[in-house]
Order: C-alpha cells, then sequence, then structure tokens
C-alpha cells in the first residue's frame, strides 16, 4: 500500500525509571521516588536510568510533569526542573543543561514498560560448524563421482572401419488443410476464422470490491528526563484488496477454421555421390468444395549417410556436410569416433 496511515498516540500514563546504586549495589531503584539511594544515600546518576523489563514497570499515580532533570555542573547531580539550586551541592542552575534521555527501540505491541534489549545472537552448538563442513565435503564428493561417470559416458571413444557405400535422401513434407472448430470468447476470433454460432453465457469472475485493514502496533519508551517515562504507541495501517466473485456476461463463437496437418512427404533418394539430387517435385492439390483440402508444402529434409563396417557389424552414419560426404570413397580405412557408451561408432 502506498502512503500507509501512521498515528502515533502517548499514554497518559507515567512510568518510573530504573536506577542501580553504584556505591551500595541497590539495583532498581526508582527513578522520581528514589532521587537518592534509599539503602545508602547516593544522589541518583541521571546517566544510570535505564527502562524496566517488561512486566516490571512502576506506574506513577498523579505524575506531574514538569520538564527533564538539569544535571549540576558542580557536581553532576540531577535536579528536578523547579529546583533553582542543586540538592547536593547548591550550585545555581544557570547554564547547566538537561540530563540525557534513554532511548528505546521499538518494542512489540505488548505491555508498556519494555526495555529495549538487542537479541543475542543464537547460539552456535559446538559441532555444528563441523557438521555442516562435512556436509560440503560430501556434496563436493557426489559432484565428483557424478562428473567422474559423466566423463566416463561422453568421453570419445576411437575405433578404425571401412567405408562399404554411399546414400542420400531429399524429403518434402506436405501438409493439407482441415477444418477446426472450436469455441472461444467473441473477442479472441481471428481473421482467418468463420463464426458458426454465437451464444452468452454467465462467468464466475473474481473483482476487487474495497479492501480489508487492520492496524500493526509497535510501542516504545519515552524518557521524560525526570526519572519518568511515557509509553508511545506507533500504529500503521496494512491494507490489503478484498475480492468477490460476481458473474458477468461474455459472448461465445463456435468457430471453423484450417488447420494445417502432415499428410504426406515425397522423397528422392539415392546412392552415389555422383547423382543430380533433385528435390522432389510434388504436384500440390488444391481447395475441394468444402473449402478445404488444400497441399502446402512444408518442411523439407535432406540426409547424406554412408554406411561403415566396423567389426563385422555395418553402422549407418550421417554426414553433416555434402562436401565432407562426397570426399568419403568407398573401400577408404576411416578413424570412428563414439560420443557415448553403447552409441554408434562413425567418422
Ligand atoms: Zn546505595
Ligand atoms: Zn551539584
Amino acid at each position: 500500500m502506498e502512503n500507509p496511515k501512521i498515528t502515533t498516540t502517548t499514554g497518559d500514563e507515567s512510568y518510573e525509571m530504573f536506577w542501580n546504586c553504584d556505591a551500595c549495589g541497590t539495583k532498581k531503584l526508582l527513578g522520581v521516588t528514589h532521587r537518592n539511594c534509599p539503602e545508602c544515600g547516593l544522589a541518583q546518576n541521571a546517566n544510570a536510568r535505564y527502562f524496566p523489563a517488561e512486566g516490571e514497570a512502576v506506574a506513577l499515580k498523579n505524575h506531574v510533569y514538569t520538564g527533564a532533570d538539569w544535571a549540576c555542573d558542580g557536581c553532576g547531580n540531577p535536579n528536578s526542573s523547579k529546583a533553582k539550586f542543586c540538592v547536593s551541592c547548591g550550585c545555581g542552575n544557570e547554564g547547566a543543561k538537561s540530563v540525557t534521555r534513554k532511548t528505546s527501540a521499538n518494542t512489540s505491541d505488548a505491555a508498556p514498560g519494555q526495555q529495549s534489549t538487542q537479541t543475542s545472537p543464537q547460539p552456535v552448538m559446538p559441532g555444528a560448524a563441523k557438521a555442516s563442513s562435512s556436509g560440503s565435503f560430501i556434496k563436493i564428493g557426489v559432484i565428483a563421482v557424478v562428473l567422474g561417470i559423466l566423463a566416463f559416458v561422453f568421453y570419445p571413444r576411437t575405433d578404425t572401419g571401412v567405408i562399404k557405400s554411399h546414400n542420400w535422401e531429399k524429403v518434402i513434407k506436405i501438409e493439407h488443410s482441415v477444418a477446426k472448430t472450436e469455441t472461444l470468447e467473441c473477442a479472441n476470433v481471428k481473421s482467418n476464422m468463420q463464426v458458426r454460432d454465437m451464444k452468452f453465457v454467465n462467468k464466475p469472475q473474481k473483482m476487487q470490491d474495497g479492501e480489508s485493514c487492520k492496524d500493526v502496533c509497535a510501542n516504545s519508551n519515552v524518557d521524560q528526563g525526570d526519572g519518568s517515562f511515557k509509553v508511545e504507541k506507533k500504529c500503521k495501517q496494512e491494507c490489503s484488496p478484498k475480492y468477490v466473485t460476481k458473474n458477468v456476461m461474455i459472448k461465445l463463437c463456435e468457430v471453423e477454421y484450417p488447420e494445417w496437418l502432415m499428410k504426406r512427404e515425397e522423397k528422392t533418394a539415392g546412392q552415389s555421390t555422383s547423382d543430380k539430387m533433385d528435390w522432389p517435385n510434388p504436384t500440390l492439390q488444391g481447395k475441394s468444395t468444402s473449402g478445404y483440402g488444400e497441399e502446402r508444402i512444408g518442411r523439407r529434409v535432406e540426409s547424406y549417410r554412408v554406411q561403415v563396417e566396423r567389426k563385422g557389424k555395418i553402422e549407418n552414419c550421417e554426414i553433416a556436410s555434402l562436401d565432407a560426404w562426397r570426399q568419403f570413397q568407398v573401400g577408404q580405412n576411416v578413424t570412428l569416433k563414439s560420443k557415448v557408451i553403447g552409441g554408434s561408432y562413425c567418422p
């Protein structure tokens, strides 16, 4: 979908950021409630704040947000935006900057308070790498064996033989037209078709009928800088087309048209390299009264062969070029090649 509708809503409720005391090691202290460690009295370090893990969020009742804390230039203590002087060392707030806020990656559409956590890489099973490399060794082995077999089967083998005779053949395939009937949508009737009949039928057709949409949402935590955070929900509308099947009236035509089929062939042939080797000259039949039966010239095929004696057996070998075929002399010894096991040995 182009231009997906994105809506961002921030929840009304605020939650406590957490922080850990560096001095006594107390964990999960509350960002708003515990400005100092309740165990040892250490002032909160704004940089130590973090988002609570899923399910551990502590909601703040009637939290009045007055702005992000400022970090004291003198001692680093975070102070409420309302305070003019540092509660720890008494320095003024002139020129003091806001504390650095934590950022949260998008979390799933779940309860607030989820901390952005990086997914740790999948644990690697010991031996897994070994298994995959031995797998590739097996693969390479199989490929090598297959290539070896193919080379053995297709490696050219040679032998010798004697040319015994020649023959040649020129063939012209002759096609004739027959009536072919077919029913198709009238919109697809071609110019060589005669329409015999026409009718209307209902045809079910899939059509788009609006679209169905749903919101896909993700939550993220927004640090307010005063020890609290809010949950922001970002939703994107995703739509896909809906379909209905409707009957549509279409026009069908029964048509007849000539189809060309192989009917017969005419050929000339001989056994001598000094033959004239003309193509056959077929007489073609015209149309019958039905409008069909007409003949036309189809494919032309010429072949030149020599008969070779090898180990007391005669092989019939096709020679690709006419000139090469003419060069062979009866009684001549020739080198023969076979490209496949069990294939014929030919010059
Ligand atoms: Zn402490
Ligand atoms: Zn201070």
